[in-house]
């Protein structure tokens, strides 16, 4: 099978985070996505626990067939470093890992970063305000882009602004539930 990997912190997963999933599979005729949020994102300090960041991914993830949510760089001991789920997830499948232009651009500095391209095929999302760099291992697919960011839903919910529409309405309720990103 032809398997996407969006990788993330999801803290909380948005709205573009499934359209550039949506997108993918379209480009690509990827057979599933598999979102995996990280356990201890290695370069971000995460503001939702890793449970509450998987929980609220599935909510976002559960209504559509092509998505699953894996708890794999949950359940691992230490940072969660992309090379080692890929390696860990690499056997039958077709292995796509699907970001944005702010994650190729950061790619240099992940761990055995240059292993990455050996293990998956990359895939570039659309993400208003980046500009997709020139990548000879990626491919990227031109998408109408969704322009939100977790930083400005944490923002917002901490201003007490609405977040309807940037996130599933499962997902706000359970930000609202948990009391999530209130300062
Ligand atoms: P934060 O604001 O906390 O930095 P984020 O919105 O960038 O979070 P991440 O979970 O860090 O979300 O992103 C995971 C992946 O999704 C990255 O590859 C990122 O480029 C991509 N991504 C995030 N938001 C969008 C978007 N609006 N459109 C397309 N891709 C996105």
């Amino acid at each position: 099978m032809r398997l996407g990997i969006f990788g993330g912190t999801f803290d909380p997963p948005h709205v573009g985070h499934v359209a550039a999933a949506h997108g993918a599979v379209a480009a690509m005729a990827l057979g599933r996505v598999l979102f995996v949020p990280a356990g201890a994102p290695p370069q971000k300090h995460g503001h939702a626990s890793a449970e509450d960041r998987f929980r609220m991914t599935v909510l976002a993830a559960e209504d559509e067939p092509t998505f699953a949510v894996s708890r794999i760089e949950l359940d691992r001991p230490g940072p969660s470093y992309t090379v080692d789920t890929l390696r860990a997830l690499s056997g039958a499948d077709d292995l796509f890992f699907i970001c944005g232009a702010d994650a190729i651009r950061d790619l240099p500095t992940w761990h055995e970063w240059e292993e990455l391209p050996k293990l998956a095929h990359f895939v570039g999302v659309t993400r208003p305000g980046t500009t997709w760099p020139p990548v000879p291992y990626a491919t990227y697919v031109p998408m109408d882009g969704v322009d939100v960011s977790s930083t400005e839903i944490r923002e917002r919910v901490a201003a007490g602004q609405p977040i309807a529409g940037l996130v599933a309405p499962k997902v706000e309720a359970y930000i609202r539930e948990h009391a999530l990103y209130v300062r």
